[in-house]
């Protein structure tokens, strides 16, 4: 019992925390000074680079942001779990269900069971609230976002339900699966997981990406010709590059390639065909045919779903070790939740440098593709240049932070890969 208490006083005190601590990095004043610093860096001499003020200021934000959430993150959930709050919070919400449908069945006890997840997912937004109104601001100070207060809020809505829906599917998916086959549960789960995540990426440019934003095909002749170029050079067929209108929201640059197989997708910020060059375009999606060409999109899915698998494995024996110690009435009980979400939060943590080390290998596969095909060198360490100016980012890092943190090379790196390149 005292050590509950111990555990519920430190459960208030990362609350508190993780409430306040926005209101310190806004008091610092480092925000509401970006807008007067250039965003410039300098090369000092061949390849090495002074970072720009401005990005020197956002990195002294966001640095200690990152690693806030990557330990008090999972702190807080383990603390739901050890505090007692998670068990107690089941406890109700069941109880009220019963009380109101006035029948204790399978359909009552899933219902509480998707109550009690929505629950916790509404906390924990409450809770983060703050950290993500200040995300905001943080883009607004250093210029990075042009929306609305209003507009902020409504994307917000929207990327929460996603959340939720996620959340309920595949956390409701899986304590229903411990309950209905606890033997057999994590060979089901696992293949249950590969398929949402394929579903997921075939159905995300289709069905999210809309909800935030316009999509038009391609259709300027200049740029598909020099497209469809490239990838004849590639020796690809890509049929689907598409636009879209990021300016609405942000001043920032990018591209990304999504999908699998037939269903692959380029998709490109308007704001890179605005802000860059036609040669510095062709770099760009020559890179993103670089991961079509690679399958990274499926090995990743292969490789993280194959990870999840061993740890589904672990994971039955852990639950099936400590379910009485926790309070829980089966391994598959639905309290286990936040404690479920601290522990995968706290393997991501300590996976993350691993898990951005296959990125950046990734990342630079698709970058020696891209130089490779689009043979544009000079275009390419000029628009990696402009990046670092128009997405406030640093040229150089620390060592142990690129390992840690980046799921790029850090630009420095990127600009003299081109740099060095021969024909
Ligand atoms: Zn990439």
């Amino acid at each position: 019992m005292e050590t509950r208490k111990k555990y519920h006083r430190l459960l208030i005190i990362t609350i508190a925390i993780i409430l306040l601590s926005p209101l310190g990095y806004f008091a610092s004043g480092i925000g509401q000074r970006a807008a007067g610093l250039t965003a410039e860096p300098v090369e000092i001499s061949a390849g090495v680079w002074e970072n720009s003020p401005k990005a020197e200021a956002l990195h002294a934000l966001t640095l200690p942001l990152r690693i806030e959430k990557l330990i008090v993150y999972p702190a807080l959930l383990l603390l739901l779990q050890f505090s007692g709050w998670a068990v107690r919070w089941r406890t109700r919400i069941e109880a009220g269900v019963f009380r109101v449908t006035r029948r204790r069945n399978r359909w009552t006890g899933a219902l509480a069971a998707a109550l009690f997840i929505g629950w916790v997912t509404v906390v924990i937004t409450l809770i983060y609230l703050p950290f993500s109104g200040y995300g905001f601001i943080l883009r607004r100070q250093f210029g990075l976002s042009t929306q609305s207060v209003g507009a902020w809020a409504r994307d917000f809505g929207i990327n929460w339900g996603i959340g939720l829906i996620t959340n309920l599917a595949l956390y409701g998916g899986f304590f229903g699966l411990v309950n209905l086959s606890p033997r057999r549960w994590h060979l089901l789960a696992g293949a249950g997981f590969m398929a949402f995540a394929f579903g997921y990426i075939l159905l995300e440019p289709i069905v999210i990406t809309p909800l935030f934003y316009t999509v038009t095909p391609v259709t300027d002749p200049d740029l598909r010709g020099r497209i469809t170029a490239m990838a004849d050079r590639a020796g690809i067929t890509i049929d689907d590059i598409v636009v879209i209108d990021a300016s609405r929201k942000t001043s920032a640059v990018n591209a990304y390639f999504t999908g699998i197989g037939g269903a692959s997708k380029i998709v490109l910020w308007d704001t890179l065909l605005k802000k860059h060059p036609p040669d510095e375009v062709d770099v760009v999606i020559a890179h993103e045919m670089g991961h079509w060409v690679h399958k990274h999109v499926l090995w990743y899915i292969l490789g993280g779903g194959s990870v999840l698998w061993l740890g589904l494995f672990a994971l039955r024996r852990w639950l099936n070790r400590v379910w009485r110690q926790m309070g829980w009435r089966s391994p598959g009980d639905v309290a286990a939740y936040p404690y479920l979400l601290g522990v995968l939060a706290l393997v991501s943590a300590l996976t993350l440098p691993i898990a951005n080390g296959v990125s950046r290998a990734a990342e630079n596969q698709a970058d020696d593709f891209a130089l490779a095909i689009s043979q544009k060198p000079e275009a390419a360490a000029q628009m990696f240049e402009r990046f670092a100016v128009e997405n406030v980012s640093l040229m150089t890092v620390p060592a142990w932070e690129k390992y840690i943190f980046y799921t790029h090379p850090p630009l420095g790196e990127r600009v003299r890969k081109a740099e060095n390149f021969s024909f």
